[in-house]
């Protein structure tokens, strides 16, 4: 077929018997491959074989046997899976620890990035959310549904850059949802596709995620180039989008912000153009997290004549000379950190504070909604000490 980039995934490859050979086959000549995996089926021999320079992916749903094994329901799979990691070491194969954060394993999110950080310079986050499985199986979904982090924990694990989303989003109007104007919601993808998807059954289609058999070809009973060349291109006009899409996703103020796809509406409810529920709350928090980012990280300086906008992530610093003021509104908390407490009138929440040090004292400080207190250097520089600002009305 000529393909220089392979993506092998499950399920769990490593399933087949034939995995080594097929991996043999299709690494040989390839520019990159990437290979996700559970790990608990490598074996010193595949370790070798994965020697092949491409992205070796395994899989952790716990920091520790008993979580991970009851996410995964195997008894042992833990220990399996660091003795797979161990022989990816002992044969010098590099690999990425993917982790997958869920209700159940939460609790141990920190630790379960030291552990991936301990077992490789590489790690990442498989997955934010859970989408459903195709399989339709009613007690699987609910478990899927379940087993979904907050929303609000969605936007933290994987928090949105503001700055970045505003400069793609300019370039291709929308990163998840592209929709042309013949309502084919299918059809920026097939129209762009430069990868197409084999299922283990010969079943092929255009996306990972397109697990309808309406739109996937079966290649044990045609050819390559007929799906490639004629199948494919035909599913543009099968997928409308129709009233339902305008009504909600096709006429949405949080597309900008969400991960819908037409394949998510597809697992969640069986119709490519319906919304999901999840992700509308995901898109809301999303929102919200890049409106108070730019209400706090961006500031525009007016210099002759032109303006400049600034985006950093460290804290607001203001210098202010004899007799300005300057006001922040919060719904949780300031921190505030005063150079000269000899010379600055702090009113907080209408009140003035009085004095809170000589000239040149630095001061740091904590307003809440119950009152105020003095911190130490090192409390006020701990992680996540420095809270957002945000209930108590703060001056
Ligand atoms: S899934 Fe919800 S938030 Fe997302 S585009 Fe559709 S209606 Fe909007």
């Amino acid at each position: 077929m000529g393909c220089s980039k392979w993506y092998m995934s499950g399920g769990e490859p490593m399933l087949r018997p034939d995995f080594g050979e097929i991996f043999d086959y299709v690494t040989y000549k390839a520019m990159y491959y990437s290979l996700n995996t559970n790990g608990t089926l490598i074996t010193p021999e595949i370790a070798r074989l994965l020697r092949r320079k491409g992205a070796k992916m395994v899989v952790l749903y716990g920091a520790t046997r008993d979580v991970h094994d009851h996410i995964t329901r195997i008894s042992g799979s833990f220990d399996s899976a660091l003795q797979g990691l161990a022989y990816l070491k002992e044969w010098g194969a590099g690999f990425i620890v993917q982790i997958i954060p869920m209700k159940d394993n939460y609790h141990q999110f920190r630790d379960m990035v030291s552990l991936a950080q301990s077992l490789s310079p590489q790690w990442r986050i498989g997955a934010s959310w859970l989408y459903l499985s195709a399989c339709g199986d009613h007690d699987k979904n609910n478990e899927i549904m379940r087993q979904r982090l907050e929303p609000k924990d969605v936007i933290k694990i994987e928090s949105p850059d503001p700055s970045y989303h505003e400069w793609t989003e300019e370039d291709d109007g929308h990163r998840y949802a592209h929709v042309n104007e013949n309502d084919r919601l299918l059809d920026s993808c097939i129209q762009s596709r430069r990868e197409f998807h084999i299922d283990p059954y010969g079943q092929m289609t255009f996306c990972s995620f397109i697990k309808d058999p309406n739109l996937r070809y079966d290649l044990r009973k045609g050819r390559f180039t007929e799906c490639w060349e004629d199948f494919i291109p035909s599913l543009s006009d099968k997928v409308k989008g129709g009233g339902d899409f305008l009504e909600d996703c096709g006429s949405c103020e949080l597309r900008k912000d969400c991960r819908w796809c037409p394949a998510y509406g597809y697992l969640e409810h069986g119709k490519y153009n319906a919304k999901v529920e999840y992700l509308c709350d995901v898109a809301k928090e999303n929102r919200n997290f890049k409106d108070d980012w730019i209400k706090n990280h961006r500031r525009y300086y007016h210099i002759a004549g032109i303006t400049i906008q600034v985006d950093s992530d460290l804290p607001r610093e203001i210098t202010l000379r004899g007799g300005e003021t300057f006001s922040q509104r919060a719904d949780e908390q300031i921190n505030v950190k005063i150079g000269n407490a000899g010379g600055v009138n702090l009113i907080f929440n209408g009140e003035p504070l009085g004095p809170l040090g000589g000239p040149g004292k630095i001061v740091r400080l904590s307003l809440t909604k119950s009152g105020y207190e003095f911190k130490t250097r090192d409390e006020f520089d701990a992680p996540g000490s420095r809270g957002e600002a945000t209930p108590a009305d703060s001056h």
